[in-house]
């Protein structure tokens, strides 16, 4: 079905951490810091939005756990656990997918920044928010 069915299959090699019976978990190939690990669901979900709350609950359940063994065996200082959803959230493989990225300081390989943006009505962002 996609790149990450097949590594779940066993049809491409992985470096797995982590294995139960609805959750995989292995190093990302990029390894954007040392140690960033993927969790995904067994089963064939798009993203966050579109998957059922159960294969969400799983995935949340082992980064959880995932997260603290990964920061304690790394000896890293924080970690980011982020998925993006859609292709403009700079998603590039349509299969749910929970980053767990250990961060080391601030001048490691990734930024995650919060820029400046235009003040907003918070009333008018919530009315919209809420729909
Ligand atoms: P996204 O951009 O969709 O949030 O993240 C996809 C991630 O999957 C990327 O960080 C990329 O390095 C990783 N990735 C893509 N193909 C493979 C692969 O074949 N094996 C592994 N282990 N990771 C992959
Ligand atoms: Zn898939």
């Amino acid at each position: 079905m996609c790149i990450f069915c097949d590594i779940i299959d066993h049809k491409i090699p992985s470096a797995v951490v982590y294995e139960d019976e609805k959750v995989l978990a292995i190093l990302d190939i990029s390894q954007v810091t040392y140690g960033h690990t993927l969790v995904m669901p067994k089963k064939h979900v798009r993203n966050i939005i579109e998957a059922d709350e159960e294969s969400v609950l799983a995935c949340v359940s082992v980064a959880k756990k995932l997260a603290a063994q990964i920061v304690k065996n790394t000896k890293a200082n924080g970690v980011n656990v982020l998925t993006n959803c859609g292709e403009a959230a700079g998603q590039s493989v349509d299969h749910l997918h929970f980053h767990i990225i250990p961060r080391y300081d601030e001048n490691d390989a990734i930024e995650l920044k919060f820029n400046e943006s235009p003040k907003q009505d918070l009333a008018e962002v919530l009315k919209t928010v809420k729909g």
